[in-house]
């Protein structure tokens, strides 16, 4: 793999209050961090600038902490794998298990069952910062980060002590189970029918498109146990090894090759009662607010992709000589570049506008969510894919990056809610105002 992605850091500032369960997790982080951290601050002193693009900008000291040791992480565990996982398909079950003891697992799941109990806004600096270093790894520790939450927070205290410690730890690995083969934009929709008998549901019917699934502990199924539409939804946490649960083949995609993609089928699957989150008829409104997060994380994730891919073409642009001069030399190139930096920049500031609203609750979070995952997604994808055009033909070569963070991140496009999607709640948000 050549030119993967250094990123810019800057030195912390000494002395910042961190919140408890934040000290901790640095504290754990710790002696990774120094000689990398100091080849960083040398390399930082030497050029005497901050780049236009730099992710740290206008963040606290803490956050810029778990930034750099975020950025540590992908480029020192992710990066240099990140080729191999897409080539050969691998889940990197024990990286992920690395980050999750930096606290990765479950960063915005409270403390008292094992979180890093971090804001919105830590977790997608997070988030971004991973993946610069592997972007289909980082998006499926997003899903289950997003998994982990919804169990946290709507999960009875028997239900959050039961699954969100081995979430937490990344000791078992969860699944979103909402999309079924005939309802993908209209999840309401939903037929796989859970029905009681006793203190179980039977489950009949099917998931498609399951990240993770296969490979998954535990399964975050929203199913029918009332009438038509979203009100007849429940949500079950479906465990491993449950008689009548079997899972597809599993999918050949076009990106997100370190995550398994399979149908998730279930045959008379019998679910204890107690493994419901909330109330009968809460499903879909517990599957919505765990996207409404889910939506700045994958947002997050392709701002990291495009922030590789800028470094990646302007170092291209600089070393790659036509016509006797540097691509760098071309005004029109020149020109490209400066877009795609401004199209990041403006990225990443509405996914963490959204960010911030979702965790204040704002009346405008859901709104502002679809908003920065629709800008975010198809903006990055934009630059992604220009940066790929400036490698010419070495672009679309497996030896050069930039065509992986292109495949990984064109489906954030597509999941999660479609970008069309996205544009329904934005517009319905308007006119019902
Ligand atoms: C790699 C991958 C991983 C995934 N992981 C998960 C997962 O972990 N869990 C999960 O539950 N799902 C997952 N999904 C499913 C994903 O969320 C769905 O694919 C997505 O919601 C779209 O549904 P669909 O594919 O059925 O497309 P459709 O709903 O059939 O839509 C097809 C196209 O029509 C457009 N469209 C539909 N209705 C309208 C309309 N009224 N107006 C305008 N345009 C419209 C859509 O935007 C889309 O462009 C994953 C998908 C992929 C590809």
């Amino acid at each position: 793999m050549t030119s993967l992605p250094t990123m810019p850091r800057l030195p912390s500032a000494p002395g910042s209050v961190m919140a408890a369960a934040a000290t901790a997790t640095l504290a754990r982080m710790g002696s990774c961090l120094g000689r990398s951290r100091q080849v960083i601050c040398n390399r930082i002193q030497r050029r005497g600038f901050v780049s236009c693009i730099d992710l740290s900008h206008g963040l606290t000291d803490e956050q810029k902490e778990f930034q750099k040791v975020a950025l540590d992480f992908a480029s020192n565990e992710m990066a240099p794998q990140m080729a191999e996982w897409d080539l050969k398909e691998i889940f990197p079950v024990e990286t992920m298990r690395k980050a999750a003891q930096l606290g990765f697992g479950g960063i915005y799941v409270r403390p008292d069952v094992g979180g890093t109990g971090l804001s919105r806004l830590d977790t997608s600096v997070i988030f971004e910062a991973l993946s610069t270093g592997c972007t289909s790894t980082t998006a499926y520790i997003s899903i289950h980060n997003m998994c982990a939450w919804m169990i946290d927070t709507f999960g009875n205290t028997e239900q959050r002590q039961q699954f969100c410690p081995d979430l937490c730890s990344m000791e078992k690995f969860a699944s979103y189970c909402l999309t079924e083969p005939g309802s993908g934009s209209d999840a309401a929709s939903l037929l796989t029918g859970a029905q009681r008998k006793g203190d179980h549901y039977i489950l009949n019917g099917s998931k498609a498109f399951i990240s993770g699934a296969g490979d998954t502990d535990v399964y975050v199924v929203m199913c029918r146990t009332g009438g038509k539409g979203a009100k007849g939804i429940s949500c079950l946490v479906v465990e491993k090894g449950t008689p009548g649960l079997s899972f597809g083949k599993k999918e050949k995609k076009v990106g997100w090759n370190s995550q398994p993609t399979r149908a998730v089928i279930f045959e008379d699957c019998a679910v204890p009662v107690a493994n419901r989150l909330g109330e009968e008829g809460q499903g879909f409104t517990i599957a919505m607010k765990g996207l409404n997060g889910g939506r700045i994380n994958i947002a997050s994730c392709s701002l990291g992709a495009a922030h590789a891919c800028v470094r990646l073409a302007r170092d291209h642009l600089r070393v790659r000589k036509q016509f006797g001069e540097t691509l760098s030399s071309s005004q029109f190139l020149q020109f490209k570049l400066a877009e795609m930096a401004t199209r990041l920049v403006a990225s990443r500031l509405m996914v963490r506008q959204a960010a911030v609203a979702l965790e204040e609750s704002r009346s405008d979070a859901v709104a502002l969510c679809s908003m920065a995952k629709l800008f975010a997604t198809d903006e990055c994808f934009m630059i992604c894919n220009q940066a790929l055009q400036m490698h010419g033909g070495y672009g679309y070569l497996k030896d050069y990056a930039v065509q992986q963070f292109v495949r990984d991140i064109r489906v954030h496009q597509i999941l999660e809610g479609t970008n069309e999607v996205m544009r329904m709640i934005i517009a319905r948000s308007l006119l019902t105002d």
